[in-house]
């Protein structure tokens, strides 16, 4: 089975079809998404239908959260405020019930899927570093847990007493190691790689790829400028941070 791994679309339609194109292309079986369909973007409720039809599995992000009003809008920025207010402007109701009917966690298989990190989702931490990750692997079962959410392409590797963060584009998964990946952004990349980027599991050959599919920033950005969306975040799309 080949699992294809995207979030972090966050209502960017352009990136987010870019990334379907390219899964059909390379006829993966099933597609997880790790939430973060809305906000930042210009098209959520497309974004949303999107992942709808096409995603096996899918969890809760906090901007999806916000945007149902599950969690307070306190803990943004005033730029992903204003976005999230936008958005819950123009959401339709099929929008609505779908992003209210995802959980915060799924286990499938070997794997655990959450939007930010294991131990408690809801509490949407960040995890940056290996620091962060050596607290969290205790926390999930499974050999494997996928993450998003900070929208950096990163995974962390476990092994005995070992810890240590991995970089590679190609990550070979050992059978006595545990991983933390985080799948990188669709829609709003900030590794300083503008291209859309998202993941493929090899449950056969053991092995995790990042690809980067690269989109009409410039299409995105025009309809961002005329829903009024902030002008930081419409630049950032450019510069991938
Ligand atoms: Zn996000």
């Amino acid at each position: 089975m080949r699992y294809g791994f995207i979030s972090d679309i966050h209502g960017n339609l352009e990136a987010l079809t870019a990334v379907l194109d390219d899964l059909r292309d390379r006829k993966i079986d099933e597609i997880v998404c790790l939430g973060d369909i809305v906000g930042y973007g210009p098209d959520p409720n497309a974004c949303v239908a999107l992942v709808q039809e096409n995603a096996r599995y899918t969890v809760l992000g906090n901007h999806d959260s916000a945007v149902i009003g599950k969690t307070t809008l306190q803990y943004f920025n005033p730029y992903a405020r204003r976005a999230i207010e936008w958005t819950r402007e123009v959401l339709n109701a099929d929008a609505y019930t779908y992003l209210s009917s995802l959980p915060l966690k799924i286990i499938v298989d070997d794997m655990t899927l959450v939007h930010s990190t294991p131990d408690h989702p809801e509490e949407w931490d960040y995890l940056f570093d290996t620091q962060d990750a050596i607290k969290k692997f205790e926390y999930f079962r499974t050999q494997l847990c996928f993450i998003g959410h900070t929208h950096r392409p990163l995974a962390f590797f476990h092994e005995n007493e070992r810890y240590w963060p991995v970089e590679d584009q190609i990550l070979l998964i050992q059978p006595n190691m545990r991983c933390i990946i985080n799948v990188g952004s669709v829609g709003q990349p900030r590794d300083g790689d503008a291209r859309a980027c998202y993941g493929i599991y090899d449950e056969n050959k053991r092995e995790f790829q990042y690809i980067r599919v690269p989109y009409e920033i410039e299409k995105t950005q025009e309809k961002m400028r005329k829903a009024n969306l902030p002008d930081y975040l419409i630049r950032r799309l450019f510069v991938g941070r």
